[in-house]
């Protein structure tokens, strides 16, 4: 049996509780959730009837195969003041039933220039102090199919976690005189949790993952945001996110990631954090928001590289 072991973040205050012989306890088998077909699905071309179309990547033709239309269920609108904002969502193909890791390079490229356009546009909204874009790719394990998407969302409120990142950025910075994110590049350069790269990505497991096979992708460039990727850049992350999500597709792991970038800030250095599912959160990471992980990040690096196969499919 591994000892567990208790680790802190690069630069953030945050402690996670690695337990690697929780992976061996015995698991109960999550429902397989109700299928999804193509004639309940509102993301299928034939399902738009009158939706606000804000993107197409053909124009405004009949050819798109990336389009970001407004969320009609949408918590956030710009004509409610009390929740004021804007939702959107990003279905990423016309195809149903296929997975971003699916997609050519050129595919992948074309839904970061969807998420380029409407994180600039919306970040340019009036009142916006946060535009988040993320996707949940969720039901893996069981017998879902849905429609592949990811979501913008411009929010009229800078959320506590962003500021907390950013003052523990700043502070690394005054410490250190260098961005976190280019000494972690640094710092774990030929280290066991190093996953992919090339001459302009990086993607690694994190020391102190707060999830199961959680993996950071950091541009090698200190770029602010994600509006500022070169064409080849995009090209690096789509090879390297079909490597890391083919694996998840592949083991049975559902997941969320989400692109970070500062959008009220002078200095940041925009990356993509993966966070697959983490277990359903007990007592304590509700009251003490420590969280135990059952994947050494060292490990879940070697299943992505392909050297180990993962022992176990559900955490
Ligand atoms: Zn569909
Ligand atoms: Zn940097």
């Amino acid at each position: 049996m591994t000892k567990s072991e208790i680790r802190k973040d690069y630069f953030k205050d945050e402690y996670i509780i690695f337990a690697p012989s929780r992976s061996e306890r015995p698991q109960t088998i999550e429902n397989p959730a109700v299928v999804e077909t193509t004639e309940n699905c509102h993301f299928c071309p034939h399902s738009f009837h009158g939706e606000t179309i804000t993107y197409q990547d053909d124009g405004y033709g009949d050819d798109w195969e990336v389009i970001s239309i407004v969320n009609k269920f949408a918590a956030l609108t710009p004509d409610n003041d009390s929740a004021y904002g804007q939702a959107e969502v990003i279905v990423e193909t016309r195809k149903h039933g296929m997975d971003i890791n699916d997609f050519s390079v050129d595919h992948i490229v074309r839904v970061f220039n969807a998420y380029i356009d409407r994180f600039t546009n919306l970040k340019n909204m009036d009142g916006i102090k946060h535009v988040i874009v993320f996707k949940n790719e969720g039901g893996k394990a069981g017998a879902s199919i849905a429609h592949t998407h990811s979501q913008v969302i411009a929010l009229p409120i800078l959320p506590p976690k962003v500021e907390a990142e950013a003052m523990a950025y700043n502070k690394y910075y005054l410490e250190h005189a260098i961005c976190p994110y280019c000494d972690i590049i640094k710092l774990e350069t030929d280290k066991p949790r190093v996953i992919w790269e090339d001459e302009n990505l990086f993607v690694l497991a994190p020391y102190a993952s707060n999830s199961p096979y959680g993996a950071w992708f950091i541009p090698k460039r200190h770029i602010r945001l994600i509006s500022e990727l070169t064409r080849s850049e995009k090209e690096s992350f789509a090879i390297a996110m079909k490597i890391v999500l083919g694996k998840l597709d592949e083991i049975g792991v559902s997941y969320n990631y989400f692109v970070e970038n500062a959008i009220n800030r002078e200095d940041y250095h925009m990356h993509i954090k993966l966070a697959p599912r983490p277990n359903v959160w007990a007592g304590l990471e509700l009251g003490t928001g420590v969280i135990i992980n059952s994947i050494l990040p060292e490990h879940a690096a070697e299943i992505y590289r392909g050297e180990t196969k993962a022992k176990t499919i559900r955490f």
